[in-house]
C-alpha cells in the first residue's frame, strides 16, 4: 500500500497502481515531520511491550521496531503497564526473581477469574469483591510449601495502580457496579434501603470511570498514540456522569430541580462548548491548538472533580484513599503499595467490602447539595465535549464515537 498526502491536485491523477485506485483515508493523530516514519497500530496499545510483541508475532509474524517498542530502557508507559511489586513479610529478599515470576502468573489469573465471574457467570458482586480485594490488599501467596517445617514469610503481590490489569479492573468495576446498581433497583424498588445501596453503587461506578480517565490522561502525557483509548475513556465517563446527573431515580438524595436552570449553561472558564457549537473542533487549526484546548479542559475538570470526588467515593473504601483521580504524578516518586498500606491501616472495620455492601444505614446525604448535581452535570458535559474533540482527531467528524457523543449532548438541550 502506498500512503500519499491528500490534496486536491494529486487526488484524481491517474492512479499509480492502475485504474482501480482504492482510496482509503488515513488519519494522522499528530503532525508528521518531513521524512518521519509513519506507523500504524495493529494491537491494543494499552498492553505492555511483551504482550504487544507476543500478539503481533502470533497474528502477523513480525517483531515491531517502532520507537516505543525499540526504546532502551523501555519507556515509562511500558514500565508501569507491567509493574508489580513483591512485598515480603521479612526484609530478606532472596529469590526475588522466583517470586516475581510467580506474581506475573498469579495476578493475571486472579483478575481473569474475577472478570469472568461478572461476564461469564453473571455475578457482578463477586467480581467487584475480588477486584477490590486485589487492589486494596494485594494478592497473598499462601501456597508456599514449607518442607523444612519452618514458617516462611508470606509474600504479597501488588499491581501498580497503572498496571494494565489495574486499568482492566477499573473498566470492569465501573461496569459491574453499574450493573449491581441496576439489579438492586430492579429487585427491591420499593424499599428505601436498597435505593440507598444502589445510589452508593452508582457513585462508585462513576468514580471508577473517572479514575480510568485520569489514569489514561496521565499515560497519554507520555504516549500520544494512546489517544483513541483516551477519547473513549473520557466519552464514557462523560456519558455515565450525565446519565446519573439527569436521572430522577436519585431525586430524594439530590434535588433535580436545580438542573433545569443549567441546561443551557455555557462554561464561562473555557471555550470548549463554544468551539463545539461553531464546528471549529474539526478544523486543522483547532488540532494545532491541542495543548491549549487540553489545558483549558483539565483546568475546568480539575475544579469540578475537587467538588464531587468526595461525594462519589462515599461508599468505596478503595477509592476513598485516592485524593484526586486526575493526579497520578505522586506515583512517579512514591512507593505505590503505600497507597494500599494506608488503606489497610485506616481501620475500615476489618474488611474490603464493608464499606461497599454494608453501608446502607450510613447513607446520610453528606455533601448532597444541589451544587453537587450541577457539578456532576457540568463535569459530564466537559468530558463529553473533550471526548468529541479527541474523537474528531482520531476518527473524523462523522465517526461513530463523534456522533454518539453529539446525540447525548443534543438530547440535553
Ligand atoms: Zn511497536
Ligand atoms: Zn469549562
Ligand atoms: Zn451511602
Amino acid at each position: 500500500m502506498r500512503i500519499a498526502p491528500f490534496c486536491k491536485e494529486t487526488q484524481m491523477e491517474s492512479g499509480v497502481c492502475g485504474n482501480n485506485v482504492l482510496l482509503t483515508k488515513v488519519r494522522s493523530i499528530k503532525r508528521i515531520k518531513k521524512g518521519e516514519e509513519v506507523t500504524v497500530a495493529y494491537t491494543d496499545l494499552l498492553q505492555p511491550k511483551s504482550m504487544r510483541q507476543t500478539d503481533l508475532w502470533s497474528k502477523y509474524r513480525f517483531i515491531c521496531c517502532c520507537s516505543r517498542c525499540g526504546a532502551v530502557p523501555p519507556t515509562y508507559v511500558d514500565c508501569v503497564l507491567e509493574e508489580i511489586s513483591v512485598v515480603n513479610g521479612s526484609s530478606s529478599s532472596s529469590d526475588s526473581g522466583f517470586y516475581r515470576d510467580k506474581a506475573t502468573q498469579m495476578l493475571p489469573k486472579y483478575i481473569d477469574d474475577a472478570i469472568s465471574d461478572y461476564l461469564s457467570i453473571g455475578d457482578p458482586q463477586s467480581c467487584c469483591e475480588k477486584l477490590q480485594h486485589v487492589l486494596t490488599q494485594g494478592l497473598r501467596d499462601e501456597r508456599l510449601e514449607c518442607n523444612d517445617g519452618m514458617s516462611r514469610p508470606t509474600f504479597t503481590y501488588w499491581l501498580h495502580p497503572l498496571h494494565h490489569l489495574s486499568l482492566n479492573a477499573y473498566t470492569t468495576l465501573a461496569s459491574a457496579y453499574k450493573t449491581c446498581a441496576n439489579d438492586t433497583l430492579a429487585l427491591f424498588s420499593e424499599t428505601n434501603g436498597n435505593i440507598c445501596e444502589a445510589f452508593d453503587m452508582s457513585r462508585t461506578s462513576l468514580a471508577y470511570s473517572l479514575l480510568l480517565a485520569g489514569a489514561a490522561n496521565h499515560l497519554f502525557q507520555f504516549e500520544p498514540s494512546l489517544i483513541a483509548s483516551f477519547a473513549n475513556f473520557w466519552a464514557s465517563a462523560g456519558e455515565s456522569l450525565m446519565t446519573f446527573a439527569r436521572s430522577s431515580t436519585w431525586s430524594e438524595f439530590m434535588p433535580l430541580s436545580s438542573l433545569s436552570s443549567i441546561r443551557k449553561h455555557n462554561c464561562l472558564k473555557c471555550s470548549l462548548r463554544n468551539k463545539y457549537e461553531t464546528g471549529s473542533f474539526h478544523s486543522q487549526v483547532q488540532y494545532a491548538d491541542f495543548e491549549h484546548v487540553s489545558s483549558e479542559f483539565l483546568d475546568c475538570v480539575t475544579g469540578y472533580v475537587q467538588t464531587v470526588w468526595h461525594f462519589l467515593v462515599h461508599g468505596c473504601n478503595h477509592l476513598r484513599v485516592v485524593r484526586d483521580p486526575l493526579d497520578f504524578k505522586w506515583l512517579m516518586t512514591a512507593k505505590y503499595s503505600s497507597l494500599c498500606e494506608i488503606h489497610c491501616c485506616s481501620g475500615n472495620n476489618g474488611g474490603l467490602n464493608s464499606g461497599v455492601y454494608k453501608n446502607i444505614s450510613g447513607c446520610e446525604p453528606q455533601g448532597c447539595t444541589s451544587q453537587v448535581r450541577i457539578h456532576l452535570f457540568q463535569l459530564g458535559v466537559h468530558c463529553l465535549l473533550y471526548g468529541a474533540y479527541l474523537a474528531g482527531i482520531c476518527f473524523g467528524e462523522g465517526s461513530y464515537l463523534a456522533s454518539h457523543i453529539q446525540n447525548i449532548l443534543d438530547c440535553v438541550e
